[in-house]
């Protein structure tokens, strides 16, 4: 079907009609509502939320109000200043620019005229040091969210990732998990403990999963209660088919619902939002490195349907993303018994403590373990692996946990059973089980452990950032990141691979977040934001937050821009 040969037939006129319900998507069609616009969103699945409702939900947006209320003031010029160290000459300065200009307005924005709501963390520092770097209030965190304001509704949000809730659908915080994990330590642990489960009962008599929502998750959640408040209408299983266009500009398009395909006009634009290149065999092959897993963190149903249109049926610029076209997590991966996957993305509970080593096969460490997930898989890309081993003794899976094995090594004997990780009495035992040259990985120890005795890793300079020693163990003075790895057994190794959180890759936009083409003409009535966009950050990742911080930034500045030009 030839883009042009809709005809000027429409079904359905709006404003701005937005392709895709997640973080981008949701915010553009939300802040198109609050300055006006009559807006249509179309969902490609029965659900809202995408990978943004299975993410952590932090949201990076410099110099807002709400670091001024923590008490941790954060300035653009500052993330400005940053972003220079860290980004460099890489381009796009002038899509930086715009997302500094707009992020502390468009969060204000969003809590004033809808029920998003955030909270600026006090300490959640930038993946990097240098000048301008952020310990506190530029990271966001979604507040949690109550589901049952939805009432029906509730259950179209995409639910988190399994391995992210426990007591079958209950969401876990990051703050809440020591309490849960040990109830019985003190009166605050049982009391936060008691009052999670309870609510949790309740919440099972008449839903699915637990209704206190948190993370990507609350993000969601509250985007979509906002939009049901402004009667934002949403069509669901209705994905986009095609592009229609006159002389040149998208004036609309074409959706597939079922009830038929619907052409839709758009007097002021089409959002494209629909969650990058993800799935889509054809743009990873194209873009992604040979070692990155074929498979992506995001729902099976992101098949990179905006990107592969716009650049097939309107001549849109695809850009490489810089440094990178994706940006990565270590995972490791749990076979269920019904043939299925979980995915573990080793984010920050385990990488970074004392006592653990990364290896390839060759028994030898490639990078700081301790350094952000996409920092990790860019040493094992640098280094040409597609797989490693994280190495811990017995005492670090007990105090630590692995992966899906718990602190406290709940669940590590089901777990070796099911493959999941390996056990050896020896580091030679381990080396051979899993394929790893034993005589490397006994190097590897021996100098771990004479980097844990001095506090100074010589090879990769583990525990030398902010960040690094955030995630360090407190209570272990010197170096927060470097331990002793035990001279007796057992070891543990469990495998990880690289895999996709987000793309970098992506439509390549102005600071408008108009689509651009191949000349680098702004093809007219087409927007994108989300991973629908290729990365302001060019490959790089500066902090926590940095994907769905301008997915939303950019949502807001389209909106505006659309309700003004
Ligand atoms: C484990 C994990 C944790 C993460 N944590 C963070 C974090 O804390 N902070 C952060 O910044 N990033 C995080 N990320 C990355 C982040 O989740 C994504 O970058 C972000 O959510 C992408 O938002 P989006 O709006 O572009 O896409 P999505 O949220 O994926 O939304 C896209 C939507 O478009 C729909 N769609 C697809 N095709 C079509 C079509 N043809 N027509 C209509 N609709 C369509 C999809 O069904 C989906 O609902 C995390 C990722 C993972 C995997």
């Amino acid at each position: 079907m030839a883009a042009a040969d809709f005809g000027a037939g429409f079904d359905e006129e709006v404003d701005l009609l937005v392709i895709g319900a997640g973080a981008g998507g949701m915010t553009a069609a939300l802040s198109g509502a609050i300055a006006g616009l009559k807006v249509l969103l179309c969902e490609k699945t029965d659900l809202v939320g995408g990978t943004t409702a299975t993410s952590g939900g932090t949201t990076w947006a410099p110099g807002t109000e709400l670091s001024r209320r923590a008490g941790v003031p954060d300035s653009a010029e500052d993330a400005a200043e940053f972003l220079r160290h860290v980004v460099g000459n890489r381009g796009g300065e002038d899509l930086r620019a715009a997302f500094l200009a707009s992020s502390a307005e468009a969060i204000a924005d969003l809590e004033r005229n809808s029920e998003v709501r955030f909270v600026a963390a006090t300490a959640h520092p930038d993946y990097l040091d240098g000048p301008g770097s952020a310990h506190g209030g530029r990271a966001l965190a979604p507040v949690e969210f109550d589901g049952r304001l939805l009432g029906e509704d509730f259950r179209r949000v995409r639910p988190p990732r399994d391995v992210f809730m426990g007591l079958g659908g209950m969401m876990v915080g990051r703050a809440e998990l020591g309490a849960l994990l040990n109830p019985l330590a003190s009166l605050a642990n049982l009391k936060t403990t008691l009052r999670m489960v309870l609510r949790h009962f309740r919440d099972r008599i008449g839903h699915a999963r637990g209704t206190r929502i948190l993370m990507g998750n609350a993000l969601v959640g509250r985007l979509f209660y906002s939009l049901r408040q402004k009667n934002v209408p949403i069509w669901f299983d209705s994905p986009l088919a095609d592009f229609i266009r006159v002389e040149g500009e998208v004036v609309g398009a074409a959706i597939r619902t079922p009830q038929g395909l619907r052409r839709v006009r758009a007097r002021r634009g089409v959002v494209l939002a629909t969650g990058g290149l993800a799935w889509s065999k054809a743009l990873r092959d194209k873009l992604f490195p040979a070692q990155i897993a074929p498979f992506s963190q995001a729902p099976a149903t992101n098949s990179g349907d905006g990107v592969a249109l716009a650049t097939e049926r309107l001549g849109a610029a695809l850009d490489d993303g810089g440094d990178s076209a994706g940006l990565w997590m270590p995972c490791s991966t749990l076979k269920k018994p019904d043939g299925s996957f979980s995915i573990w993305p080793h984010i920050l509970l385990d990488r970074a403590k004392p006592g653990l080593i990364a290896v390839g096969p060759d028994g030898r460490r490639f990078v700081n373990e301790s350094d952000s997930y996409h920092d990790f898989c860019t040493g094992m890309i640098g280094a040409g692996l597609k797989e490693a081993w994280l190495i811990v003794d017995d005492a670090f899976v007990r105090r630590y946990g692995l992966g899906l094995v718990l602190p406290g090594g709940r669940g590590l004997n089901r777990l070796l059973r099911a493959g999941y990780l390996t056990r050896g009495a020896t580091l030679e035992a381990l080396a051979q089980a899993v394929g790893v040259d034993p005589r490397g990985l006994a190097e590897s120890v021996a100098a771990n452990n004479r980097f844990a005795a001095e506090g100074l890793d010589r090879d990769f300079g583990r525990g030398t950032s902010a960040m690094n020693r955030f995630n360090g163990d407190p209570e272990v003075k010197g170096n927060p990141c470097l331990g002793p790895i035990s001279a007796t057994g057992p070891f543990y190794a469990l495998k990880v691979v690289p895999v996709d959180l987000a793309s970098s890759g992506g439509l390549r936009i102005d600071p408008n977040g108009a689509v651009l083409d191949a000349a680098g003409q702004v093809i007219p009535g087409l927007y994108a934001c989300g991973n629908d966009a290729s990365s302001i950050f060019r490959g790089t990742y500066p902090g926590p937050g940095t994907t769905i911080g301008p997915a939303m930034v950019f949502g807001w500045r389209i909106a505006r821009h659309a309700a003004t030009a």
